[in-house]
């Protein structure tokens, strides 16, 4: 992809900044229209807010609950959209919300029959009241004390991080350019300030390059403030980051296949606790940010508040020995006009919008709704660029490596898609590569090998925390790993000795993040 930047001639039809869920559905979407696309990301793909999601792909039912009805249409649609374009990386997921006051179950069983009538055709399954002994039979590890009863509905679950670079290769299967560390530092115009192209550097090589575009996408989530500022140096901030952090556990506290959503904790926030990669994941929380951040640390207080909650609903008490990792993301929110108003309030929909100098930004929405936002931004980017018109057909396009006779729920290798069986040659060409050198995470030496060769993974850290997920899902043991992935990743790339310790120092200040 490299070597097809330098060849292009002429301006591009569309520049995407940021290679997150966004920018990756931006260019998805471009390039399946058939417009010269190209994206550029700083770091790695995925590596911002699109790798720490909760990892649902939901309507939101807490948005019913506020009665914001054309946000959860919109994302239930999309659900649906998600799951049958994407099986291989998308899954249908029971939860289960106990009551433990009478009147909560009618008043959820209503809001959630809602729920899947709103869904329409594209409907996963119907939710249903639960006794006392059925929410124990499905949950045997809920606490029981004050138990009345339940209800199970349904929503779906994937790998964002996998979700992400599957985009990628969707946008390249279209001949759009996607490129992981390239970091766009400045915006060019022509003689009437109208964007004309962007000014990136290539931050493994540390060569500026000058590339010319029809349209240039904001799509940097957090960071769409600094892009914009790029373009007009005294705007406003738009942005309130507002932080969510998620504790992973072993499967122990929830062994069964069923999730736990609590749709409204003693401070009227939303937790859940779902079953993921054979762990658990616990979250999350809503804490306002006064800055974006790469690497945002999760808080004390908000260790402890996922702590203390869990236990209010598990028989056993989670506690701080007991969590294999921590991750904390940034919702790029859209500030409300005013103040003194808490994140959980501020609108989830996303914005598309355009400066005087034709910069487009897209900032909102969730990772359910890419899709649709990457529509309205590349219906706005023909307007603004124009370019040829030419209709959208993301709704029925197929995910790359879509196939739908993989079981995510018993095969770890599922989310490679029709790439599993590639994968497998590999392992059968050299049977050491067969290897598993963590029964944990778990981790094969050919998923190494395949990152480096077919998934631009360029770091240890790629490696393993968004190629595969191990910084998610136990910290410690990636610390344990890491020297071999590093020694394997060198001999790949060509690297020497010196690498690999720059590269073990790097990943252990990183992962530094994901303990506590
Ligand atoms: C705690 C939490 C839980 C969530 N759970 C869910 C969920 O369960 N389901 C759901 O649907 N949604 C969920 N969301 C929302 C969803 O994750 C986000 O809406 C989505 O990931 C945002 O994607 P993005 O591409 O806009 O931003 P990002 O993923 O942050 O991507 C922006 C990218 O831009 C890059 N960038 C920045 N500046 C530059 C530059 N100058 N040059 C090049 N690149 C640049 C960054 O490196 C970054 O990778 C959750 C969010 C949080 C925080």
């Amino acid at each position: 992809m490299l070597k097809r930047l330098k060849k292009e001639k002429g301006p591009w039809d569309i520049v995407v900044i940021g290679g997150g869920a966004t920018g990756l559905g931006v260019a998805v979407d471009a390039a399946s229209r058939g417009y010269k696309t190209l994206l550029l990301e700083q770091h790695d793909f995925a590596k911002g807010t699109s790798s720490r999601s909760t990892k649902l792909v939901h309507g939101g039912v807490r948005y019913l609950q506020q009665g914001d009805i054309s946000l959860v249409l919109e994302a239930l649609k999309e659900r649906g959209l998600m799951i049958k374009n994407a099986p291989h990386l998308v899954k249908n997921q029971a939860f289960v919300i106990p009551n433990y006051e009478w009147w909560d179950g009618p008043f959820y069983q209503v809001g959630l029959k809602v729920y899947d009538l709103m869904s329409g055709k594209l409907g996963i399954g119907s939710s249903k009241k639960l006794s006392k002994e059925e929410t124990v039979e499905y949950i045997p590890t809920i606490g029981q004390k004050g138990l009345k009863g339940g209800v199970v509905y349904y929503d779906g679950q994937f790998d964002d991080a996998r979700m992400a670079l599957s985009l990628a290769k969707t946008a390249k299967q279209f001949n759009g350019v996607v490129l992981n560390y390239m970091e766009v530092i400045g915006l060019e115009k022509d003689e009437e300030e109208i964007i004309s192209g962007v000014k990136v550097k290539d931050l493994e090589t540390g060569k500026v390059h000058s590339i010319q575009a029809k349209t240039v996408i904001n799509a940097t989530g957090v960071f769409a403030d600094k892009v914009k500022q790029m373009d007009e140096p005294d705007v406003k901030d738009m942005i309130q980051p507002s932080q969510g952090i998620h504790l992973v556990v072993d499967k122990s506290f929830l062994p069964d296949k069923y999730a736990i959503m609590v749709p409204q904790t003693k401070d009227g926030r939303v937790m859940f606790a779902v079953p993921w990669h054979d762990k658990v994941v616990l979250g999350t929380t809503d804490t306002m940010k006064e800055k974006p951040e790469l690497e945002p640390k999760a808080q004390e207080a908000e260790i402890d508040f996922i702590l203390e909650t869990a236990g209010q609903y598990l028989v056993k008490q989670p506690t701080r020995e007991d969590v294999l990792s921590v991750f904390s993301g940034l919702r790029p929110l859209a500030k409300p006009e005013g103040d003194g108003k808490s994140t959980k309030e501020i609108s989830r929909h996303h914005k598309v919008m355009i400066s005087q100098s034709g910069l487009i930004t897209i900032i909102g929405g969730k990772w359910t709704t890419y899709r649709k936002m990457a529509e309205d931004t590349v219906d706005n980017a023909i307007l603004i660029g124009a370019l040829d018109e030419r209709r959208c057909i993301t709704n029925n396009l197929p995910i790359y490596g879509y196939d739908k006779n993989l079981d995510l729920s018993t095969d770890p290798l599922a989310v490679y898609g029709t790439e599993k069986y590639q994968l497998l040659d590999l392992e059968e060409e050299n049977p050491d590569l067969a290897q598993i050198i963590s029964e944990d995470l778990p981790l094969r030496k050919s998923q190494i090998v395949w990152a480096v060769r077919h998934e631009m993974a360029r770091t240890v850290e790629d490696m393993l925390a968004r190629r595969v997920r191990g910084l998610f899902l136990n910290s410690k043991e990636c610390l344990r790993v890491a020297p071999q992935v590093a020694e394997i990743m060198a001999k790949e790339l060509g690297k020497d000795a010196q690498w690999i310790e720059n590269q073990l120092e790097a990943f252990a200040d990183v992962a530094s993040n994901y303990r506590i």
